[in-house]
């Protein structure tokens, strides 16, 4: 799918926090650990691994919450203080930032690579076996990022 101009920008539900991605992410995918199901109250979440320089928050005043994953790594979790829609996480690898594609204002371009934590994905979602995918966390993103590039040039 080809990628949009950029900047492109997304938000919270109320508007308060926007955002612009002044360039592609270096990647896309689903994440179904179960901590995610649990914050986007869905089967999966959408990952969208950007480069901090390529983030530029417009607005609105951020509520963060730290979740201490069973790794024992802290990963700041970034929500909108006024409606508190789910907008960014900070991981622990330094320079990206894992923002929800769904906060996209158009995510038509942003067709997932992969999949990871299918181990704890619900026993009725398909995971296509083309994709990118990982029973756990991907330790080394690579795969993502290459499989994000060359879906950009088919
Ligand atoms: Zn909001
Ligand atoms: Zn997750």
């Amino acid at each position: 799918m080809a990628l949009p101009e950029f900047p492109v920008e997304g938000g919270c539900q109320c508007g308060a926090v926007r955002y612009r991605l002044t360039a592609s992410p270096l990647s896309v995918y689903n994440c179904h650990c179960k901590d995610c199901q649990r914050f986007s109250g869905a089967a999966w979440s959408m990952s969208m691994i950007v480069r901090d320089e390529d983030f530029e928050l417009l607005s609105g005043a951020i509520a963060r919450y730290e979740r201490v994953a069973d790794s024992g790594n802290v990963i700041g979790m970034n929500f909108c203080a006024n409606c508190h829609g789910w907008v960014w996480n900070d991981p622990p690898a330094r320079g990206i930032k894992v923002a929800r594609a769904g906060t996209l204002d158009n995510m038509d371009w942003a067709a997932p690579v992969g999949n990871i934590w299918t181990e704890s994905k619900a026993a009725w979602v398909e995971i296509d076996p083309g994709l990118v995918n990982f029973p756990r966390g991907a330790v080394d993103r690579t795969p993502l990022f290459t499989a994000w590039i060359q879906s950009r040039q088919e």
